[in-house]
């Protein structure tokens, strides 16, 4: 019996819309189904829009190779289809002796990871770059830039429907079976209202919500574990002064985090975060407020001594869909296909945090990848 539809992605976040695109537009039947009224409104609208160069990640690791490779693409993407992005480059600034070795060996990482353009400034380079930064050492790197996200998922959105792709909302799966027809069964609410639909092929492209997904299908494989979820909260505050530079200033990340850097958004304006605070729920609410704008304005003040007195504001939060707990070493982007869990015509996506804005017309292409083979 043929199934109603060829594949369905799961999930409307730029990763699963970058998928769909990528599919529709090879002349594939697809429907992407989004539990929400709209697309990206839960970790796709709430990050800092930052184009990654490649930097930070573990050589021959998904995030190096994903995020160097959909750098590009994003950036060819938004020239393209007249997505507003802006290749401001960032500096990465050490701000004590101790941390220049940190700098040393990011830069190191980076050119392992194919990211060739990292500049090591002199402090008169600094100086003439961002008069108000403080530190002892800092690299620039060029290819990072900033993008208008909502811009990028309307056009990702408009790429799927014109190509022939569906895109149902208000819809969240509740259930799914793979039966032995080598079909997938999903129970749909909707509305109230529960339906069924079959599709040949499946992808998991839930975010926060994959693993509540992959736990609705029995693994083929024996000893197959779901990637678990840890959601780790970070924190934002806008400037409600004038931001007095021009590129994105990045202290030395930490092991879980990038540091509380600043962003600047399409408009110019700062922002800062986010931290990072681990937590058991997908609670978006801001904890703690006055306490947090005293650390962050200590953080800040490392960097950017004259931050002014009273100008940090609670702006939003994101949750980062880590797939590993606090003190744990950070896991890659987990793609898992028939080799990992045995089910055929089936990929999930798991752990797909930062830089996944960044790589996800990379991940499109690796997953319709794993699709076809
Ligand atoms: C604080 C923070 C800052 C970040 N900064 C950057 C950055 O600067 N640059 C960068 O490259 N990356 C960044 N990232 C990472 C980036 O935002 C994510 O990797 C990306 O948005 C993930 O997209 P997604 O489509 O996988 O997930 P999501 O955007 O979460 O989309 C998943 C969708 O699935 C839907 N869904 C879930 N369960 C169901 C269900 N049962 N039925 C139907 N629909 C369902 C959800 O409603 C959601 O819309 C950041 C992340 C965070 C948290």
């Amino acid at each position: 019996m043929a199934s109603d539809i060829e594949t369905v992605v799961i999930g409307a976040g730029v990763v699963g819309l970058a998928i769909a695109a990528e599919l529709a537009e090879a002349g594939r039947d697809v429907l992407v189904i989004e539990r929400h009224h709209t697309f990206g409104t839960e970790t796709s609208s709430r990050n800092s829009e930052v184009i990654h160069a490649g930097i930070y990640y573990p050589e021959g690791s998904l995030r190096a190779k994903l995020c160097v490779e959909g750098r590009d693409r994003l950036y060819a993407f938004a020239k393209a289809y007249h997505v507003p992005v802006h290749r401001c480059g960032k500096l990465l600034v050490a701000t004590t002796e101790a941390e220049v070795a940190h700098l040393a060996a990011i830069e190191a990482k980076a050119a392992r990871n194919g990211v060739t353009d990292l500049r090591r400034l002199t402090l008169a380079d600094v100086h003439r770059l961002e008069p108000d930064v403080r530190c002892v050492a800092a690299t620039l790197s060029p290819s990072t830039g900033i993008i208008d996200g909502h811009a990028f998922m309307a056009a990702l959105e408009a790429r799927v429907l014109n190509s022939g792709g569906q895109i149902v909302f208000n819809s969240d799966v509740v259930a799914i079976s793979a039966d032995p027809s080598a079909e997938f069964r999903l129970a749909i609410s909707s509305g109230g209202d529960v339906s069924d639909l079959s599709c040949a092929r499946l992808v998991n492209s839930a975010g926060l919500g994959a693993s509540r997904i992959g736990h609705m299908i029995e693994a083929g494989t024996s000893g197959y574990v779901v990637p678990g979820l840890f959601p780790a909260k970070g924190h934002y505050f806008s400037l409600s002064a004038g931001a007095p530079f021009k590129h994105l200033i990045y202290p030395m990340p930490s092991a879980d985090a990038l540091g509380v850097h600043l962003t600047l958004d399409m408009s110019g304006a700062a922002r800062f975060g986010p931290d990072i605070y681990w937590q058991d729920d997908l609670d978006y609410a801001f904890v703690d407020a006055d306490r947090r704008r005293e650390v962050f304005a200590a953080e800040i003040k490392r960097y950017w001594p004259s931050l002014p007195e009273d100008a940090l504001t609670p702006a939003y939060t994101g949750i980062r869909p880590k797939i590993y707990g606090k003190g744990m070493p950070p896991a890659d982007f987990e793609i898992h296909s028939e080799a990992q869990h045995g089910i055929k015509d089936f990929v999930a996506l798991y752990g797909i945090e930062s830089p996944g804005l960044t790589s996800s017309l990379a991940i499109a292409a690796h997953v319709t990848g794993l699709l076809d083979r």
